[in-house]
């Protein structure tokens, strides 16, 4: 069963088209990873269906319900969560008070999980805080926690925003570049939290350069070039077809 779906999506910025008619879709506990040269719309094809940007034609269909151009907060509510290519977290605040900022201000029907639910007579704070502790332990950020954000590197940065993305507990994340400018302990070390949310049942779509990484993390390869989509399919497929090492690896492929 498709939990997101795209039919005939269109982005235009002035005389460019940057999402040309995009039909795609992505099953309920699917790792999809989305790959193409740059500027061939991924990024702005997450900004459509996370609401970011309100595409011109064509429709986004989420867990059942068209969703086109609701706002980001409602789609977070739906349990469809984004991070950017450039993190957003404040840099002159601490990791700590980052993760907790990143939870939503009205306790959600699906925003805070199980887990820390229990005891009704709970603040809502007191559930963030809690949730906002297991997330920097499970990120291995607690020797960070009291420091600023503007302290840490890219790849603890990339940490720090997968754990506020979990604040909002998705049902489907969308990651724009978790790897970038990240070291290859990090790199291993995010793709495994990655894989082990996949293993709790959250769906995945990545967008990635870094094709080694992304090709033993995904189960299927989206490839995009000049809005529209060139091919998909299982990663070793995708790979060796003509028309990905033509338009994406420049003809060199090992
Ligand atoms: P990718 O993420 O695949 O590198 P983008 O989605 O960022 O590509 O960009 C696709 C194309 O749309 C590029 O030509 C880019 O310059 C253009 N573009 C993206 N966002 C904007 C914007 N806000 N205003 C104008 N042009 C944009
Ligand atoms: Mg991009």
């Amino acid at each position: 069963m498709s939990l997101l779906s795209t039919d005939g999506l269109v982005k235009d910025f002035g005389g460019l088209r940057a999402i040309d008619d995009l039909s795609m879709s992505v099953d309920a506990g699917e790792i999809v990873g989305v790959m193409g040269p740059n500027g061939a719309g991924k990024s702005t094809f997450f900004n459509c269906i996370s609401g970011v940007i309100t595409p011109d034609d064509g429709t986004v269909t989420f867990d059942g319900s068209d969703v086109t151009g609701e706002a980001p907060e409602t789609l977070a509510r739906r349990g469809l969560v984004r991070t950017f290519q450039h993190t957003r977290e404040l840099e002159t605040m601490t990791v700590r008070d980052n993760v907790r900022l990143a939870a939503p201000d009205q306790p959600g029907e699906r925003t805070i999980p199980a887990l820390v639910r229990g005891d009704a007579m709970r603040s809502h704070e007191a559930d963030v805080r809690e949730r906002a502790e297991e997330l920097i332990e499970l990120f291995e950020l607690d020797h960070l926690a009291d420091d600023y954000s503007g302290t840490l590197s890219g790849g603890q940065r990339k940490l720090l925003e997968l754990a506020r993305t979990l604040m909002l507990d998705p049902e489907m994340l969308l990651l724009d570049e978790p790897f970038a400018g990240v070291n290859p302990t990090l790199t291993r070390e995010i793709a495994d939290h990655i894989r082990d949310l996949n293993a709790d049942g959250m769906t995945v779509v990545i967008i990635e350069h870094e094709l080694e990484t992304l090709t033993e993390l995904v189960d299927r390869l989206v490839v995009l070039q000049q809005g529209s989509l060139l091919v998909e399919g299982d990663p070793e497929t995708v790979l060796s077809d003509e028309r990905v090492i033509e338009a994406y690896l420049g003809g060199e492929v090992e």
